[in-house]
């Protein structure tokens, strides 16, 4: 189990440092980006030498919140070595932690980390340890060290958690919205926030073959079981090859079959490597898909959970995800709320 430490602690422990390291979740969502390169500006502002790493490029929805901003285009061993504190923000787990080829959990975990986060069952065990399940985001986390330093916020740092809390709540709509989420939100547009842009890039700025992409997803690749309670699809190689679509910049996809009426648990899944890695969302908090996606080796929330699995294809995938969604759909107990 955690030390658990307090927003003000970690804030404490930042500002005792003067090289920061900054490193977040592979596959970075904006969440992960905000987090991080918010408190890359903040700490920056603060007088700080801090700088975030993300080894593998940005979903581009994402890049403008680099101007003016920049992460570390590069980091050794040396240079990580030489700082005083690692924050790793929005890592469920140390094989989470995207540092790159180098940057292993065995090279990590002897340097002084401090883990902020807010999966549920985090595996990561740092130094120091602000973990907590109920925050809805690692921005919000974030926020709120940066509230308890007592220091003011610049308009960049604001927009990046905000980036990320908005991000993270679906715009405020899923399960994780909480006062606590509001109220952050509403302090973070008091400090400058920029909306507007957040809203632009977020949910009005999806590239013309991404909306092909997933005009062909919906069109050709839609699967439906459990009298359409269960809504997934396998997306081929082929698709992503023919709208030159990555899934780096895949975030939301998902959401487009959480639309549907009638579906209460959606999953996508696609090739990634050796592996499949899947996604996974629930829409009804009676059956959460974070719980079934530990038991077959992945992670995430109740309500949004992924795996990789390692089968010898895709129909075996999908074997898997119906034989598990209808054991859920058939048990699933009302949680106590
Ligand atoms: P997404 O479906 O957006 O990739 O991820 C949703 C959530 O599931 C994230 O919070 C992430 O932590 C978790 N997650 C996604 N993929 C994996 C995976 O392959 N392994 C584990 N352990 N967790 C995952
Ligand atoms: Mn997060």
């Amino acid at each position: 189990m955690h030390e658990l430490c307090t927003p003000g602690d970690a804030a404490a422990k930042l500002a005792a440092a003067e090289r920061i390291l900054i490193l977040t979740h592979v596959k970075p969502d904006g969440d992960a980006v905000g987090s991080a390169l918010g408190m890359q500006k903040f700490l920056r502002d603060t007088g700080k030498q801090a700088d975030a790493f993300f080894p593998a490029p940005l979903p581009q929805r994402y890049l403008w919140m680099t101007e003016g901003n920049a992460p570390l285009p590069s980091l050794s061993r040396e240079q990580a070595a030489a700082c005083d504190l690692v924050l790793v923000l929005d890592c469920a787990s140390p094989l989470r932690i995207a540092g790159g080829d180098d940057l292993d959990w065995e090279f990590l975990q002897p340097l002084p980390l401090l883990n902020v986060d807010h999966h549920g069952g985090n595996t990561v065990e740092a130094g120091s340890n602000l973990v907590d399940s109920k925050a809805a985001a690692a921005s919000l986390l974030a926020a709120e060290i940066a509230f308890a330093s007592g220091r003011e916020l610049s308009r960049g740092a604001a927009t990046a958690w905000l980036l990320g809390l908005i991000t993270d709540t679906g715009g405020f709509r899923f399960t994780n919205t909480d006062g606590r989420a509001l109220r952050i939100a509403a302090r973070l547009l008091d400090c400058g926030a920029e909306l507007e842009k957040i809203n632009n890039a977020v949910f009005f700025s999806k590239p013309r073959n991404q909306q092909e992409f997933e005009a062909d997803l919906l069109q050709n690749h839609l699967k439906f079981a459990f009298d359409g309670k269960f809504v997934y699809a396998w997306l081929p190689e082929e698709l992503f090859a023919a709208y030159h679509f990555d899934m780096r910049d895949g975030e939301g996809v998902i959401d487009l079959l959480r639309e549907l009426e009638g579906a209460v648990i959606v999953a996508l899944f696609y090739r990634r490597g050796d592996a499949f890695k899947v996604s996974l969302r629930s829409k009804d908090s009676r059956y959460p898909v974070g719980p079934m996606a530990r038991a077959l080796g992945g992670g995430g929330h109740d309500m949004a959970a992924g795996i990789t699995l390692v089968l010898p294809d895709s129909g075996a995938v999908e074997t898997l995800l119906c034989q598990e969604v209808g054991k859920l759909l058939d048990t699933g107990t009302p949680k106590d709320i």
